[in-house]
């Protein structure tokens, strides 16, 4: 095989792939990680952490640096739904409340630090070659090879072009902004709408992130981004009419997918959402990002140092990705669908402010084992 550029090429700096970068770098490989846009930015997402991505952040040594950029501590959630219905609860740990604008930076420039080639403003345009010869990666800055490749390119990008479940119906749309004119403290507020739920949680800057995501049959009106169906649930009407939109924090997206997708595309290993994506109601894809990552470097690093063949790579990454996520990903899938069907929202929230202990099965079924239950808000 011929000398190749680098030992791994990230395609993706959000937190699968900046994760993957940092722990690569500690363990010496040489690592390019590309990512299209320029940091920092704005990205569509609830902004909330869930309580597991606390040691996560220990172990890639960002856990200071996100305490000093001011990460929200969040302790509780509270659920409505457009019926009238509302729900309490406590998280397992502490939460926190980060912009994607401050986190992916953060994430970026540890992987700079820890000596990773890291290229924004870098769009990835195609992959050819295989673990077997090595790869070779076209991009808007050139031409770079090496002898393994990560996706770790998000929910959807044109290199999906070719994955099966591009061609499949995907009726999701979403938004996100930031705003002001109100306060919500220590809390993580899911608000059902017909058709659709919004988040409602602060950030570091102590402005209020706001994401929905809805069916896009339910979008067929003059506002896209407040559209009149989210006014339908009394509470977050409340809240809506006290609060002014941060210019230039906008992101709206459409054909969002949940599909389950293949972990490995023409040898290319795919980790975070490119290999699946949990639905936003679980608030839990970030931690999932993070941890796919931590599961497959070990056997990416494996498999460069010839301790494991690639037939043994892909099983076995394929094999635990599926023990751990699969089935978290379904029930995702379930919730969300029961959350946007006003009917079932409202019986579902009642039952559950009625017997808390289903609340908390919900809660633990689609998380991980790592709780990071024994931080208290102080520690953040
Ligand atoms: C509406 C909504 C709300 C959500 N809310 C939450 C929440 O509150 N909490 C939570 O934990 N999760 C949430 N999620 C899920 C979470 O955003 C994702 O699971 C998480 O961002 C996955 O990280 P990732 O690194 O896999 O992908 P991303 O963070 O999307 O990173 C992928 C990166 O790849 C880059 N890229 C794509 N194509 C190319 C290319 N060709 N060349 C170079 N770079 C490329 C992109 O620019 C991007 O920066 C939400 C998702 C949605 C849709």
């Amino acid at each position: 095989m011929n000398k190749q550029d680098y030992d791994i090429i990230v395609m993706g700096g959000g937190l699968a792939g900046c994760s993957s970068a940092i722990q690569l770098r500690s363990q010496g490989q040489r690592v390019l990680l590309l990512e299209q846009q320029r940091y920092p930015v704005h990205k569509l997402c609830g902004e909330f952490l869930s309580v597991e991505v606390i040691s996560s952040f220990a172990r890639l040594g960002i856990l200071e640096a996100v305490r000093k950029a001011g990460a929200h501590p969040i302790t509780r959630t509270y659920l409505t739904t457009s019926n009238g219905a509302s729900l309490e609860s406590e998280l397992p740990g502490v939460g926190l409340g980060l912009s994607r604008y401050q986190l992916d930076l953060l994430l970026f420039q540890r992987a700079q630090e820890l000596g990773a080639d890291c290229l924004d403003g870098t769009k990835v345009n195609s992959v050819s070659g295989g673990l077997q010869q090595g790869f070779m990666v076209n991009t808007s800055q050139g031409n770079f090879s090496s002898r393994l490749v990560l996706g770790c390119h998000g929910k959807r990008s044109t290199l999906d072009l070719s994955r099966p479940f591009t061609g499949q119906y995907n009726p999701f749309v979403a938004f996100k902004g930031h705003y002001t004119g109100i306060a919500l403290p220590g809390v993580i507020e899911l608000h059902a709408f017909p058709g659709g739920y919004c988040g409602l949680s602060q950030i570091e800057t102590g402005e209020i992130n706001l994401c929905w995501i809805a069916h896009e049959k339910i979008l067929n009106c003059k506002n896209s981004t407040l559209p009149d169906p989210l006014w339908q649930n009394p509470v977050l009407a409340a809240r809506l009419h006290s609060m002014q939109c941060v210019r230039k924090s906008q992101h709206r997206l459409s054909q969002i997918s949940f599909a389950l997708k293949g972990k490995f595309d023409a040898d290319v290993c795919m980790i975070g959402d490119s290999a699946g994506m949990i639905t936003p109601f679980c608030g839990d894809g970030m931690a999932m990002a993070l941890q796919s990552a931590e599961m497959a470097i070990p056997l990416v690093t494996g498999f460069l140092q010839g301790n494991l063949s690639e037939r043994d790579l892909k099983r076995q990454y394929t094999s635990i990705w599926n023990r751990e996520f699969r089935t978290r990903l379904q029930i995702g899938r379930l919730l969300h669908a029961s959350f946007i069907n006003a009917g079932i929202a409202n019986l579902g929230v009642s039952l559950c402010d009625t017997f808390p202990a289903l609340a908390r099965g919900f809660i633990q079924a689609t998380r991980g084992r790592d709780h990071g239950a024994n931080l208290a808000t102080s520690d953040i």
